[in-house]
């Protein structure tokens, strides 16, 4: 059984997280698509809302299973027995970062293996975070949410709004 984590904040998940989720369904038995606490970022999401977003976007993928996760990754994925660690890679702007935290991760742990993938040329602009600010002016953001998570998204903002 070949297990691949895909850990991240998921604040909230994107057509892009889940083009690079379907792609490598593809190449593992088993996926876990972790949702971290990441409370140093101040997600707009709180973590059951995040969790609750990913598992009903993955919810048709029958080898892709939910979890969230707290502490050291390494750690989790020994927990989960799982072999790699998969990450996004949208443009040479994340390769820096994603390059250390590969090496980091190594060398907490000398079985830790990361595989990165590249989604389809359409998602590598997207980011949670761009999805948010235009949700949040008020923009329509169905081509790069599922429509569970633009929901979701308005509703967040219309609450923010109406407490001002
Ligand atoms: P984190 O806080 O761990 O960066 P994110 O939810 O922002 O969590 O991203 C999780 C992973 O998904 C990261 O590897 C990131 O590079 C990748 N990712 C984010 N957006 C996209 C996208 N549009 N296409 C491909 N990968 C992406």
């Amino acid at each position: 059984m070949r297990t691949v984590i895909y850990p991240g904040s998921f604040d909230p998940i994107t057509n892009g997280h889940l083009d690079v989720i379907r792609r490598a369904a593809k190449l593992f038995d088993r996926m876990v698509v972790a949702v971290a606490i990441s409370e140093s970022k101040h997600p707009l999401f709180n973590l059951r809302e995040r969790f609750d977003l990913v598992a009903r976007a993955v919810e048709d993928l029958p080898n892709v299973e939910t979890d969230t996760f707290e502490g050291l990754l390494v750690e989790y994925v020994d927990k989960q027995a799982a072999q790699a660690v998969l990450r996004g890679l949208r443009a040479v702007s994340d390769f820096e970062f994603e390059f250390q935290l590969a090496l980091m991760n190594r060398k907490l742990n000398d079985r830790f293996e990361t595989i990165f993938m590249m989604p389809k040329d359409t998602y590598t602009f997207l980011s949670s975070s761009i999805v948010k600010e235009i949700a949040r002016l008020g923009g329509d953001v169905s081509s790069f949410v599922p429509a569970h998570v633009r929901d979701a998204l308005a509703e967040k903002f219309a609450a923010a709004a109406a407490c001002v």
